[in-house]
């Protein structure tokens, strides 16, 4: 297993990037890390971490003030980590991780290869913040970082309802809490509480999504002018997708918004019968087994029809 010890001992300068449209696995793995090589390092060691700004959810994480939501120029990183993605998911900080002299890749993706000279890789852990829980040396541990990454395995996991919770996912969040945050208003806060609008628009989805394939798969999508009108951005359409799956005998759902002229941002989320990684990668995204996502071009029944090729197949595959 990767020693991150080792490997940080020599680092002058360590950068850390999350993915696009980061979420609270991204956001969470990213700051504990962060904050624990803040902690561990020495004083004039020069700590960065990059991602797009998030959503206002995890501003009760330290520090997350001090994101970097550009990179520099020519800036080149002793050691760079790309936490939750592949390097081509990087976004504006692909550059500084292309650029950096050692990359460590820490990722729990199916679809991931392991983009790093070193890679900490594991599709059965819940979460790239359960893995970085196994890298940290636990005397460095204190409140805040374990906050941070509970916020990470509570967004991956559905607050342990997904099958991607094992017991030992249990067993760290156990640890986790034992340094004395407020899990149960952390929760709530960060996972369950929506804004009205955020209501609003998960209530128009819901309304005019369409079942086919017998019911056994949804789609709902929302454009542009929808999204103006309720004033509300890609962040606010969180946990649609995961409503849709949720209606009885729905084998896979699809949610998708539009992001420019014939251009959709797709959702997916399946039972066992599905493999929606498989699909998403097809269309040049990613994912897990049951939550993926990827860009697809087109009109709106471009994309439907493309996609319920893959799902028909797959189905069917799963009856004989
Ligand atoms: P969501 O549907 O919540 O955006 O994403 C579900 C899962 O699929 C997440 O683990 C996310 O990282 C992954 N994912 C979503 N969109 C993409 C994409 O465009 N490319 C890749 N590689 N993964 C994606
Ligand atoms: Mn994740």
């Amino acid at each position: 297993m990767l020693q991150l010890s080792e490997e940080i001992r020599n680092a002058k300068t360590i950068g850390i990037g999350g993915h696009i449209r980061p979420d609270g696995d991204c956001v969470g793995s990213c700051m504990a890390l962060y904050l624990y090589l803040k902690k561990c390092m020495p004083s004039d060691a020069e700590i960065a971490v990059y991602f797009e700004k998030p959503s206002d959810i995890f501003n009760t994480i330290k520090d997350i003030s001090e994101i970097r939501t550009e990179a520099e120029e020519g800036k080149q990183f002793d050691l760079f980590f790309v936490l939750d993605c592949e390097g081509s998911r990087l976004g504006f900080a692909e550059k500084l991780f292309r650029q950096a002299k050692k990359k460590i890749n820490i990722d729990h993706h199916i679809s991931s290869n392991g983009c790093g000279d070193l890679n900490y890789v594991d599709a059965n852990a819940s979460s790239t913040s359960e893995l970085v829980y196994d890298l940290l040396e636990k005397e460095w541990i204190d409140e805040e970082i374990a906050k941070a990454l509970y916020i990470g395995i509570i967004h991956d996991t559905g607050v342990f309802q997904y099958s991607n919770t094992s017991p030992k996912t249990l067993r760290i969040a156990a640890d986790l809490v034992s340094y004395g945050f407020d899990f149960s208003a952390l929760i709530e806060k960060t996972f369950y509480e929506k804004t009205y609008l955020q209501n609003q628009i998960m209530g128009r989805a819901l309304l005019e999504s369409i079942m086919f394939l017998d019911g056994r798969c949804i789609v709902s999508c929302l454009d542009r002018k929808v999204m103006q009108f309720y004033n509300v951005t890609a962040a606010d359409l969180d946990g649609i997708v995961s409503h849709l799956r949720n209606i009885r005998d729905v084998e896979c759902a699809i949610f998708m918004y539009e992001t420019d002229i014939l251009e959709y941002k797709v959702s997916m989320r399946s039972t066992d019968k599905v493999d929606v990684a498989r699909i998403a990668s097809f269309f040049g995204g990613g994912g897990h087994k049951k939550a993926a996502g990827c860009t697809m071009s087109g009109t709106f029944h471009d994309v439907v029809n493309n996609l319920s090729v893959h799902i028909e197949k797959q189905l069917n595959e799963e009856e004989n």
